[in-house]
């Protein structure tokens, strides 16, 4: 039987084995690169609320300017 299991890969890459010094990503860029995303805003859940400002009868199809 194989002695060394599969490291786990990169939760951001998908691509690397997990360095044991950036658990749980692959390097520190991929570290970065995932706390980047969530302070873009770009991974965000509820983003709407801009656009909710003007959603006022977007349920009325018929709505016309
Ligand atoms: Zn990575």
């Amino acid at each position: 039987m194989p002695d060394e299991r599969p490291r786990s890969l990169c939760v951001f890459c998908r691509l690397h084995p997990v360095e044991d010094a950036w658990r749980p990503f692959c390097s520190e860029r991929c570290k970065l690169q995932d706390l980047a995303r969530w302070a873009d805003g770009s991974y965000q859940v509820a983003g709407e609320t801009v656009a909710d400002a003007d959603d006022d009868e977007s349920e009325n199809p018929s709505s016309e300017k």
